[in-house]
């Protein structure tokens, strides 16, 4: 496991083209100034891509029209090529299948709710942390994202919305959470430079506040503490679906490591820096983690803390030998958390007939 984590180097190998959504304002002039362009052409792509997330070059009229194509290719190289959409819920619930510049394929989930559209997005292509539940943890780590890679989705999500082609009209993408395929925080650099574009106003990034970002992370500790450091108000959702060390170095390996306790004390520390509640995640499966003697057990883990959980019902995988837990095991688990006063609620289940329900994005295409 720990060669997993310190292998960020190499499982860097085969680096994706750059792109302006890998660098700051600043970085970006020096990046079109050495790739021989003005400077400016940098800011005037920005405004485009970040402002108007437009992706269609012909759109870019204040460029000379005989270089815009290579202005294009050079500043904003396709780094997702859409290969598969399905929809859901109406078309509510919408998962892209991308293919990357190598031919890895990573996804991401687009839902609208009344209220807000949240994206589900993708920090890796594949997953080194094994949890035995997990689709995208069977098949191991590919390798990492680049920040433009992750940004990318965000910004297709983003004109998605825009365009009106979510059943209800134009719509602003309002929430991004880092659910998707991967683990966020063994790619930490290149997370932080999404989370930055995201947040930087227009055309430096799209304007999203840092507080409708959620970081989903299986649990590592001095990543954990490094985000809190960085100061910004973004979520942080522990995935910790166990209350005891012998059962969570079951169901997530990178326990015998970073073992519950390491977890939440950080947790908390997170959650006093930043001033946000953190969500604890929970996957219920049944007779495995779901009985009275569990809840009662993480109850007295999180009792009086600025916590918030949240229930999964397992989605199981392909020839799992679990499944989700029965109803009734639910709504106890439930009253038990809540008689200890803690919030409390059941994810929805969005996307189901498409695997597109977040953290279970399909490996059956990959
Ligand atoms: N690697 C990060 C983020 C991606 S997974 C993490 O583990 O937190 C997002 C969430 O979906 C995690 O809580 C994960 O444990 C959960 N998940 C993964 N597979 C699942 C499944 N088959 N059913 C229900 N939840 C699952
Ligand atoms: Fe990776 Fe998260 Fe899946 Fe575990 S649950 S294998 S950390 S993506």
């Amino acid at each position: 496991m720990l060669e997993i984590i310190e292998n960020e180097k190499e499982s860097n190998r085969k680096k994706p083209p750059k792109h302006i959504a890998d660098f700051d304002l600043k970085e970006r002039k020096k990046f079109a100034e050495e790739l021989g362009l003005p400077g400016f052409r940098a800011d005037q792509v920005s405004r485009h891509w970040f402002g108007q997330l437009s992706d269609n070059f012909d759109e870019w009229t204040d460029l000379p029209a005989g270089e815009r194509q290579k202005i294009a290719e050079l500043l904003t190289p396709k780094l997702i090529n859409e290969l598969k959409v399905q929809k859901a819920d109406g078309g509510n619930t919408v998962k892209t299948l991308w293919k990357l510049h190598d031919g890895l394929l990573i996804e991401s989930v687009l839902m609208h709710y009344p209220n807000r559209t949240t994206i589900c997005i993708s920090s890796q292509a594949g997953c080194g942390m094994g949890c035995p539940f997990c689709a995208t943890g069977q098949g191991g780590l590919k390798r990492n994202l680049s920040t433009a890679e992750i940004v990318a989705q965000v910004q297709a999500g983003a004109r998605y919305a825009a365009q009106g082609l979510l059943p209800e009209g134009p719509t602003r993408l309002s929430n991004i959470v880092f659910m998707g395929m991967g683990e966020p925080m063994a790619n930490f650099n290149a997370v932080v430079g999404t989370i930055h574009r995201i947040h930087d106003e227009s055309p430096a990034g799209l304007g999203i506040s840092a507080r409708n970002i959620t970081v989903s992370t299986v649990g590592l500790v001095p990543r954990i503490n490094d985000l809190a450091a960085l100061g910004l108000p973004v979520r942080l959702a522990v995935s910790l679906h166990a209350p005891t060390d012998e059962l969570r170095d079951t169901l997530v390996p990178i326990n015998e490591r970073y073992p519950i306790k390491q977890v939440l004390d950080a947790s908390w520390k997170y959650a006093e820096t930043s001033g946000r509640r953190v969500s604890i995640e929970y996957a219920m499966i049944k007779s495995m983690n779901d009985q009275v003697i569990h809840a009662k057990q993480l109850a007295n883990l999180l009792r009086g803390k600025d916590v918030h959980v949240n229930l999964i019902p397992l989605n199981p995988t392909p020839g799992s030998k679990w499944t989700a837990s029965e109803p009734e095991d639910e709504k106890t688990f439930v009253e038990i958390l809540e008689q200890s006063d803690i919030a409390v609620t059941v994810r929805d289940t969005r996307g189901r007939e498409i695997d597109g329900a977040c953290g279970q994005l399909a490996a059956s295409e990959v």
